[in-house]
């Protein structure tokens, strides 16, 4: 199964990520948790992607789309995936679909986790990354409003929308709940 997560920072990509994955049995893979990987080792991607994740900026595609094309090539990630955090823009749909197409692929579905953004702000504050600055956390909810939120149209018929509110077990039921019914798991 092929799954690509979308919502705003602070929406909980990342910890419903990480139980779907395991639920699905399919690996999870995050372009800011790879981003951040390769700033700890200080390879050359990383300190090309720094100063963009310390701005709260996309990183540009051409940095952006080889990582991915390059995970998405592994062979855990042949037969599944579970994308967080990527695709972001239109322009990373399009390099995406041509990815898979490549490997006679397709995806199953784009769950969208939705979080009125008062809520979100608070989380982001909460959490304490680097990048969770006020400042910043503002950059990335307006970069996500004007350059991911038309993602959402260009996926209308994938799309499944997820209210991303209440406790975690409740909001994974909910998503899973959402999934095309031949891939559910109980
Ligand atoms: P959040 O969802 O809280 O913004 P992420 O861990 O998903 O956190 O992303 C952190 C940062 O990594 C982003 O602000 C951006 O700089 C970079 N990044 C992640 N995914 C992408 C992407 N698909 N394209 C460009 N930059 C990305």
């Amino acid at each position: 199964m092929r799954i690509v997560l979308v919502g705003p920072p602070g929406a909980g990509k990342g910890t419903q990520a990480t139980v779907l994955s395991r639920k699905l049995d399919i690996p999870h893979v995050s372009t800011g948790d790879l981003f951040r990987e390769h700033i700890g080792r200080q390879t050359l991607l990383g300190q090309e992607a720094k100063q963009y994740l310390d701005a709260g900026d996309l990183v540009p595609d051409h940095i952006t789309n080889g990582m991915v094309r390059q995970r998405l090539g592994e062979p855990d990630a042949r037969r599944g995936f579970l994308l967080d955090g990527f695709p972001r823009t239109v322009e990373q749909a399009e390099e995406l679909s041509g990815m898979l197409a490549e490997a006679g692929a397709e995806l199953d579905a784009v769950v969208e986790l939705t979080v009125p953004e008062d809520v979100v702000v608070e989380r982001l504050l909460g959490r304490g990354r680097p990048d969770d600055t006020e400042g910043v956390i503002r950059r990335r909810q307006q970069v996500y409003r004007t350059q991911t939120a038309p993602l959402l149209e260009h996926y209308a018929g994938l799309l499944r929308t997820v209210q991303a509110v209440g406790p975690v077990e409740e909001i994974t039921s909910r998503a899973l709940g959402a999934l095309p019914h031949h891939h559910r798991v109980a």
